[in-house]
């Protein structure tokens, strides 16, 4: 597999308030490589989802590099344009937030199909749409849902609709995967499970992985794990996989 990594070096970034700014990051450093996870902790308001929102290309630090080497080149997210970002977001990024945001007339299957239809200017072929689902079929499979592909969201439980959300971020096989407390609304049986499925589809996904997580007793499995206070983030476990 081709080496590929998300690597940030000296990442600072402010938001307006009131006459002054607030340091969300804070000279933030990190390392994650692909097929490996770091683990972000820390408390409310210290700026975890800040990070994510950079790396992700949601927002442009003020200073900083945040580059993701895919198989073919290195890319400086921090000087990329909204629309680049957008497309390298589409191409590139797996993003999952705390609340599934899926769509609720949407079935399961349709919800990651809906994915590689997105940007697309002309309309795609059969055997596009084929392929689509195929791969989407797949995804559910490896989320453990292939049996509920008809179903609406409001069909499904929060700990299927959260393994819904992980199989769509995989869509378009992400270099970079960013998973914001996916089990903040589960329960710690259907929330372990959700850190198994994380685990298992990072590695064998390849994925360069953030996780930010509040819950302290799976730590242990990850590659690195980073405690981020006030915008500042330091590395609290290191281990093989982080340099
Ligand atoms: P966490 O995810 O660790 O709870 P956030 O990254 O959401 O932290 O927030 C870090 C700090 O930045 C907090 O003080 C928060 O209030 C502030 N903040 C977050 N988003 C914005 C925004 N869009 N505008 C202004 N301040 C923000
Ligand atoms: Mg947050």
């Amino acid at each position: 597999m081709t080496a590929t990594a998300l690597t940030v070096t000296d990442a600072t970034l402010t938001y307006p308030d009131g006459i002054g700014r607030l340091t969300a990051l804070d000279h933030v450093h990190l390392h994650v490589t692909g097929g490996s996870i770091a683990a972000i902790t820390g408390p409310s308001g210290s700026g975890k989802s800040s990070l994510l929102a950079v790396v992700s290309t949601l927002i442009r630090p003020d200073s900083g590099r945040i580059e993701l080497e895919t198989a073919d080149a290195t890319v400086d997210l921090a000087t990329l344009t909204r629309r680049e970002g957008a497309a390298l977001r589409r191409s590139s990024i797996g993003i999952v937030f705390q609340q599934p945001n899926l769509i609720p007339a949407l079935t399961a299957l349709e919800q990651l199909e809906a994915m590689s239809h997105l940007g697309q200017r002309f309309f795609t072929s059969p055997v596009q749409r084929r392929e689509t689902r195929t791969r989407a079929m797949e995804l559910l499979d490896v989320v453990g849902l292939a049996d509920q592909q008809a179903k609406r969201p409001a069909q499904l439980s929060g700990g299927q609709r959260q393994r819904i959300n992980i199989a769509r971020a995989l869509m378009n096989a992400p270099t970079l995967l960013v998973i914001d407390e996916p089990t903040s609304a589960l329960d710690t049986e259907r929330g372990a499970a959700v850190i198994d499925l994380i685990l298992t589809v990072a590695r064998t996904r390849g994925a360069a992985t953030l996780l930010v997580t509040h819950d302290r007793t799976h730590l242990h499995r990850m590659d690195a794990v980073y405690r981020m206070v006030d915008g500042t983030l330091s590395l609290e476990h290191p281990a093989h996989a982080a340099a």
